[in-house]
């Protein structure tokens, strides 16, 4: 079964930039302003990079 990345928006605080958006190697992850971050499918290898970086656990792979 393949595996899609959740954004678990009541995780994450929204009130700063998203940092996992640099940490993502395809420009997967998407911020506009301070929400949380949007993943784009298409683009996303499933690597878990961001999944791993974020302290509040927001972005999960599973
Ligand atoms: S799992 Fe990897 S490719 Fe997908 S959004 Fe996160 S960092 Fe980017």
């Amino acid at each position: 079964m393949e595996k899609n990345l959740n954004v678990i928006i009541e995780k994450c605080p929204q009130n700063h930039k998203c940092p996992a958006v640099n940490v993502c190697p395809v420009e997967a992850l998407i911020q506009e302003g301070f929400s949380a971050p949007r993943v784009d499918l298409d683009k996303c290898i499933r690597c878990g990079k961001c999944s791993n970086f974020c302290p509040k656990k927001a972005l999960v792979l599973e």
